[in-house]
Formats: C-alpha cells, structure tokens, sequence
C-alpha cells in the first residue's frame, strides 16, 4: 500500500492517505467531512 496526499476542495485542507488500487477507499476530509477530496500528486523536489 502507498501513502498519497490527499487535497479537500472544500476546505483546501492537506492530508496524507493511505492508497491501495485493490481496495477503494471513500475519502473523506479529516477536517471538515467533505468528500471532496482530490489527489495531490507529489512533486520530484521538495
Ligand atoms: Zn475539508
């Protein structure tokens, strides 16, 4: 299993999430419960 970050479009709160292919996983903001979650894809350099 891999750990992607995760970005809620409702609040613009910024998490880390576990991601498995096999099983998918309703995500849902920590913060504010929206389900409006988008993948943030992680960049080369810091
Ligand atoms: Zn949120």
């Amino acid at each position: 299993m891999e750990v992607t970050d995760y970005k809620c479009l409702h609040c613009g709160h910024e998490y880390k999430g576990p991601f498995d292919k096999k099983v998918p996983i309703e995500r849902v903001c920590p913060k504010c419960s929206s389900n409006s979650i988008r993948k943030v894809k992680k960049k080369p350099t810091k």
